[in-house]
């Protein structure tokens, strides 16, 4: 039987970027992927936002993604309300048009630089735990030892199910087709309509010849594998016509469900990504909350696989993610209900784009759809405690550089930006902080939240959030390098 330290299954962003974030920690980790390769069936996400690209910048490959896609400034949206944040603080403060089949390509060239294993055509079919590891069953009909599998396996998880793991939530309301095709005949009319139905479109695409198509269907459909029928059908009961719809290159169905695995893990199981909840796709939320699950287990299981923090730490997993992602999962249902097209649900959004026009609410939901405004619960003290730490322009003893440039290996920081007595107190950890003295002049400003007091120094956790903030007494600090990278004396 072959041993991993993790098995993920599933490659999808949510997956590869685990695995990423494992291997650059220097845990032996594998994927298993029913997909026969990397290709993506259908379409799906159509871009990154921005916390997804600082991300992707703290391990110096925002770039890759950057050169392939399309800078939208303005193109968050709330219901397709534009909410601009290019006035937010940080390098990305635009959308990056790119599709899921790019993400994952990319995603998966970096997974295979740091020698991560994908096998490509196998399906798990279950596992049993026990108290060391997981035996994985796998459709080939051989087994794989793990200490730790992570279910990265979408929507319908098999992981979730086989580990007894309920997902509360709201079944469908709306069932959508969406579908790049040929049409025989010219639509009378191109673009957005809006019915009691809900939301429909048709847009050429950039040869001329073929069209994306967004219905929604007259019946919430059970099956995932819509057919060109179902588009014809749909079509012709919403414009009176399909147009001899023909050669589709795909077509995809999506519906409003929204749920929410009830726990993230189970025991030496855990969950993430679209295994651990589901939404309908207004917003563009579903691949920066599952490459954003990834960046906040990664260095976490690292750190139990080898035995520095306890199987505790992953705890925090759940109690951070959980609820980042109920309240993204709460916008995209509001959202869905502002689809409607009667009179009262018109009033409703017409009251709401009012309101998004105003700074504050725009600052606010601009804040929630691009994950700048993410903030773990790490307790009381100064604004950045719990909150992405800003990409600063810093200048060390080697010369200028910048704070992400530090977090390239995934390992965490501590900032020392002018707090004489820090060097003595973070000597237990040496081993497993990297301690940079920095020089910053310029002001601290959070997204949404503003400028905030200069801190003295800095503790960052490798996903790129503030442990810890100092002001010359190192107080708390001790406490804050036990809870998050382990006793003085675990390495
Ligand atoms: C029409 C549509 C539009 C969307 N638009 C956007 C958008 O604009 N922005 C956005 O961020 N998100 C969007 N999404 C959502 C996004 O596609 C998903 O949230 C995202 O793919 C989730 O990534 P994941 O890796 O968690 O899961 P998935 O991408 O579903 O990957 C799961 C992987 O696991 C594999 N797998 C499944 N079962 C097993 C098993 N038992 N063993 C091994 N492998 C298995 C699958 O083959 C798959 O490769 C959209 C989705 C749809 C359908």
């Amino acid at each position: 039987m072959t041993e991993h330290a993790v098995v993920i299954a599933g490659s999808g962003p949510t997956g590869l970027m685990l695995a990423g974030e494992l291997a650059l920690a220097g845990i032996d980790v594998a994927i298993v992927e029913r997909r026969a390769n990397q290709d993506v069936a259908g379409m799906r996400a159509g871009g990154l936002h921005s916390r997804t690209l600082e991300i992707l910048d703290q391990r110096g490959v925002a770039d890759r993604f950057v050169s392939q896609g399309t800078v939208h400034h303005g193109a968050l949206g709330f219901s397709m309300i534009p909410l601009d944040h290019s006035d937010f603080p940080t390098r990305y403060n635009y959308v990056l048009g790119l599709w899921q089949s790019h993400i994952e390509r990319i995603l998966a060239e970096w997974a295979h630089e740091l020698g991560v294993p994908i096998h490509y055509g196998s399906e798990v079919t279950g596992f049993v735990q026990d108290e060391r590891g997981v035996n994985v069953q796998v459709s080939d009909g051989k087994s794989l030892r793990a200490q730790y599998l992570v279910g990265c396996d979408g929507g319908r998880s098999t992981i979730r199910k086989t580990a007894g793991i309920e997902f509360p939530g709201a079944d469908p309301t709306t069932s959508n087709l969406i579908a790049e095709v040929e049409l025989a005949v010219e639509p009378p009319e191109w673009g957005i309509r809006r019915d009691a139905l809900g939301i429909h479109s048709l847009g050429k695409l950039e040869d001329g010849r073929r069209v994306r198509v967004l219905v929604t269907e007259q019946d919430v459909k059970r099956t995932n594998e819509p057919t060109l029928r179902d588009l014809s059908e749909a079509l012709i009961a919403v414009y009176g016509s399909d147009y001899g719809v023909h050669s589709p290159a795909s077509i995809s169905r999506f519906t409003d469900a929204t749920r929410q695995a009830a726990r993230y893990r189970e025991r030496r199981v855990l969950l993430a990504g679209d295994a651990a909840h589901i939404h309908p796709p207004d917003g563009g939320q579903g691949v920066q909350l599952g490459m954003q699950d990834a960046v906040n287990l990664g260095w976490k299981l690292a750190q139990v696989v080898k035995g520095i923090s306890p199987d505790t730490l992953l705890d925090s997993y759940h109690a951070e993610r959980h609820p980042v992602t109920a309240r993204v999962l709460r916008a995209t249902m509001a959202s869905v209900a502002l689809r409607r097209a009667d009179d009262r649900t018109k009033a409703l959004r017409d009251t709401v784009t009012e309101l998004l026009a105003m700074n504050e609410p725009r600052k606010r939901f601009a804040g929630l759809l691009s994950g700048l405004d993410v903030h773990y619960d790490l307790g009381e003290g100064h604004p950045l405690l719990g909150r992405r730490m800003p990409d600063l322009d810093i200048v060390t003893a080697t010369g200028p550089t910048r704070v992400y440039t530090l977090l390239h290996r995934a390992r965490p920081v501590l900032l020392d930006l002018n707090d004489p007595g820090i060097g003595n107190a973070i000597t237990p950890w040496r081993d497993r902080v990297q301690i940079t003295n920095a020089r910053y002049d310029g002001t601290w400003e959070l997204p949404v939240i503003g400028a905030v007091a200069a801190p003295t120094a800095v503790l960052i956790r490798p996903d790129g959030y503030v442990a810890w903030v100092g002001d010359l007494t190192q107080a708390g600090l001790a406490d804050a390098l036990t809870t998050w990278f382990g006793s003085p004396n675990a390495a």
